[in-house]
């Protein structure tokens, strides 16, 4: 995968890192923080709710044991003979918080005097709390309403009345029972605790009291419970506080404690128990939690941002000493090395870089001057030398023409002959092709300079040249063999062509218009046979002339006997056998 530049930046890689680890680091913490926090809230809360069960416990045994007291101390206070009871029971029980009854009744259960007047004449004797008072002081736990129900209101919520029972019998100087003092007290007395002792925020926040009685049935439950609800173990509970499903099949955190009774009569075996809903319990850790995880991604953020700009700080002069450099190297020479500011160590770079550069940029200039210099020398170098060698190539050719040409008459010299009838002779012998060889030669020549001189003889030597070339066939080869002596070699020409042939020359020289008449005698050589060597054909040639010469001289005369006796013409260069 091809990351885009900007990606690849070691600016954006540095501020991702930071912000990517601060933020893995703000998160675990988060979690252990939002762990240890929410145990710890958990642990707090458990002890807030216990604190509540335990006030709401001794709130309910002190009240309990108050209410006996208040009873028995009344039906010992013997103001029961006086007539005036009615009047009293009714203050009691304006005076008495909760206290929905009180009423005397004889030693057989017959109401005599109540508050209110209720129930007064009916008779009570079957119930509970009158016979146990009979005994003694009594308490007795919550049951619903007998008697009272059809003429106290009912309760706000649509329930049916429930009381706790007080009652203390009344005794004479015999220790006779002679009336029994009860008292109903209203059961929206604990909710009475239970509001004076909890805090609006912790019933917002779920916290609710329960109390159960010594089976473990709910006698107190709140307002907005409607259903019967109960933990599992109770017993468990009132040691330790801990998390519980309850019968909703919801978690509460629950805590419950024992009503230690003041005394034995008011020992009713209730328990306190006080819950709250385990995710409200831990509500405040995890606002905590949550501040921490903001504060902590705001950290991360800002320190992200701190880490692009410091970044920033580094790379910018980096930059820009990439963008010179990237400029020299496409050849912009005048771009200047900059010296940036920034960290210490970048300025230090970039100071170095723009001497070294410069130092540099003065060598290439000083190479690039050099260069050129040198570049112009080498051109002017090459001219002179192709001069001198053309100057060269024109000696060599003026060099090998003098080598090979005769001065005087211009036809090829002896030299460059013995050559080219070596080469001929070669490829006579090879091909079998017809060849023929003639050597002719001025007549008296002698005389000529001898008579006109010898610059009237050179100009009869060029004439005759010019006359044997001019009757010649191109490829016949006509060359100045020495003195007035010329070599004529006739590739394809038998002996009978090669006496036609000469005989046309003779008759040209002859018929030369020159500054002196002058005739040649030729010696004819051919066919093949004998021209075994160089030096027979040579000689065969030679004596041909001689015998052209002995006849009486301007004439063609062949060569007709046997093949000669090598024999060295007379300053011929001896040739090696083809
Ligand atoms: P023959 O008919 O027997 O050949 O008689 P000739 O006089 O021609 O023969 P000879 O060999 O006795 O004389 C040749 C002369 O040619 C001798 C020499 O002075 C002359 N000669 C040779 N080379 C040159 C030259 O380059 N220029 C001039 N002018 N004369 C030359
Ligand atoms: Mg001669
Ligand atoms: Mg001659």
């Amino acid at each position: 995968m091809i990351w885009p530049a900007f990606v690849r930046s070691f600016r954006f890689q540095l501020a991702a890192a930071y912000a990517l680890g601060l933020a893995t680091l703000v998160g675990v913490l988060a979690v252990v923080q939002g762990h240890v926090a929410g145990e710890r809230a958990l642990h707090d809360q458990a002890d807030t709710l216990q604190t509540l069960a335990r006030s709401t416990s001794v709130m309910l045994a002190d009240g309990l044991a108050e209410r006996l007291r208040e009873v028995e101390l009344l039906a010992q206070s013997g103001r029961w003979q006086e007539g005036h009871w009615p009047e009293t029971l009714e203050i009691l029980r304006r005076t008495r918080s909760h206290v929905s009854w009180v009423g005397l009744t004889d030693a057989q259960g017959r109401v005599i005097a109540a508050s209110g007047g209720m129930l007064v004449g009916q008779n009570v004797a079957a119930r509970p709390w009158f016979q146990a008072a009979l005994q003694g002081p009594h308490t007795g736990d919550v049951h619903t309403a007998q008697l009272l129900a059809r003429l106290l209101p009912a309760s706000p919520r649509g329930e049916p009345l429930r009381f706790i029972d007080f009652a203390a019998p009344l005794r004479d100087e015999n220790r006779q029972v002679v009336a029994v003092l009860g008292m109903h007290v209203n059961w929206d007395w604990p909710q009475h605790i239970v509001d004076s002792l909890r805090s609006p925020l912790a019933r917002q926040q779920g916290v609710r009291v329960f109390v159960f009685d010594r089976e473990g049935r709910v006698i107190h439950r709140p307002e907005d419970v409607t259903v019967q609800e109960r933990p599992i173990e109770l017993a468990p509970l009132v040691r330790l506080p801990s998390i519980q499903t309850w019968d909703d099949g919801r978690d509460y955190l629950t805590a419950a404690v024992r009503v230690v009774a003041r005394n034995a009569a008011t020992d009713l075996g209730w328990t306190v128990v006080v819950r709250q809903p385990v995710n409200l319990a831990r509500a405040g850790a995890r606002e905590a939690q949550h501040a921490a995880a903001v504060a902590g991604s705001v950290t991360a953020a800002l320190v992200a941002l701190l880490a692009w700009w410091v970044v920033g700080r580094l790379t910018h002069p980096l930059q820009r000493i990439a963008r010179a450099a990237r400029a020299l190297r496409q050849g912009e020479l005048d771009t200047p090395m900059p010296v940036v500011d920034g960290p210490s160590e970048v300025r230090e770079l970039s100071q170095a870089l723009a001497e070294m550069t410069s130092s540099l940029v003065r060598h290439e200039r000083e190479l690039a001057v050099a260069n050129r210099e040198l570049e112009q020398r080498v051109a002017e170098r090459t001219a002179e030398l192709t001069q001198a060698t053309e100057s060269l190539r024109r000696a060599n050719a003026r060099l090998e023409q003098l080598a090979s040409r005769d001065s005087l008459t211009g036809l090829p010299n002896r030299r460059s002959l013995t050559d080219s009838l070596h080469a001929e002779v070669r490829r006579h012998r090879r091909s079998g092709q017809a060849l023929a060889l003639v050597l002719a030669d001025v007549d008296h020549f002698k005389q000529v300079n001898d008579t006109y001189g010898h610059a009237t003889g050179d100009e009869v030597l060029r004439a005759v040249a010019q006359a044997l070339v001019g009757g010649c066939r191109v490829t016949d080869l006509v060359g100045r063999f020495g003195g007035e002596e010329f070599l004529l070699l006739m590739p394809d020409t038998d002996l009978a062509g090669a006496r036609v042939a000469c005989e046309k020359l003779r008759e040209r020289v002859q018929a030369l218009d020159g500054p002196v008449p002058v005739t040649m005698s030729f010696g004819v050589v051919s066919p093949a046979q004998y021209f075994a060597t160089m030096e027979e054909a040579l000689s065969a040639a030679d004596q041909a002339l001689y015998q052209a010469k002995a006849e009486g001289r301007n004439r063609v005369c062949a060569y007709e006997g046997q093949p000669p006796q090598a024999a060295p013409v007379s300053g011929f260069l001896p040739l090696e056998d083809a």
